[in-house]
């Protein structure tokens, strides 16, 4: 019974709700509006628990921050069972190297899964995992797995209750770059988009949780900006949508007052409970 009511609940934790240079960008912690810590921004990046605290957890983009991160959001004794990785921009990527502790206390690799391009970037950028250097505990141990149009299952991780779950991808544009949203039940994370086809907002029905990208007031090649991600999260319907992403010029308290019902910012540490 115990265990039934555990599988029922899933808590999504907001690690990073910032732009690429975080919020205060270096140099501007001065300002008035730092005061208020929700305006205090980590690079994006999403924990998801699918049987409640402290069960298996899903971390989507290990960002730049991620030590800092977990240190500060994860539960006592935490555990890490996968990496979604949305794509392999510096600000969702580089804080890779900082899950050995989880390979050191778990001793085994952590599946990372992203989009076969994205795979061979991981390759690239951080070479030297894969080469047979340095020896020792120096280098993360990692299982990649590409993720394809269709809806995959997190088979490769030692926890069995995740190969039931579907995880189901949701490409996106993000300027010139593709980029991946994901789905896991009721929640869907869209994070570093431009424009979003038809066919995957088609693939977000009945969402609880819509968690979307929204970086400043003004419009940008690469990301939503205010009035495109109300556009969209209008479109898509969640019965609630969280803005993460955000630039220093997103105060937190003047653009929750601007929002329509349903709809907040996000802020670091910013948590749900739902029921799958
Ligand atoms: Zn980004
Ligand atoms: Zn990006």
């Amino acid at each position: 019974m115990a265990n039934k009511e555990a599988k029922s609940k899933m808590v999504v934790t907001v690690l990073g709700c910032g732009t690429s240079v975080g919020a205060p960008m270096i140099g501007m912690q001065g300002l008035p509006q730092f005061k208020n810590p929700k305006n205090w921004r980590l690079r994006a990046s999403l924990l998801l628990e699918p049987a409640g605290r402290g069960g298996p957890a899903v971390l989507v983009d290990t960002s730049p921050d991620f030590r800092q991160q977990a240190l500060q959001f994860f539960p006592k004794m935490p555990r890490l069972d996968a990496i979604l990785l949305t794509h392999t921009h510096a600000d969702h990527l580089h804080g890779l190297d900082d899950i050995r502790p989880f390979n050191f206390v778990q001793k085994e690799a952590l599946p990372l899964y992203a989009e076969p391009q994205a795979l061979e970037d991981v390759r690239t950028k951080f070479s030297y995992i894969f080469q047979p250097t340095q020896e020792g505990g120096g280098k993360p141990r990692l299982s990649l797995h590409p993720v394809q149009e269709k809806p995959f299952r997190l088979t490769a991780c030692a926890d069995p209750f995740l190969h039931h779950l579907e995880i189901i991808p949701l490409p996106l544009v993000h300027g010139t770059v593709s980029c991946l949203g994901f789905r896991l039940g009721p929640i869907a994370y869209l994070t570093d988009c431009s424009y979003i086809p038809p066919t995957t907002i088609a693939k977000m029905q009945g969402l609880e949780l819509l968690i979307l990208d929204c970086l400043r007031p003004k419009p940008h090649s690469t990301h939503l900006h205010v009035d495109l991600a109300l556009d969209y999260a209008r479109k898509i319907g969640a019965r609630k949508t969280v803005f993460t992403h955000m630039g220093f010029e997103l105060e937190y308290e003047a653009f929750k007052k601007s929002l329509p019902r349903g709809m907040v910012p996000a802020y670091d540490g910013m948590q749900f409970r739902l029921s799958r």
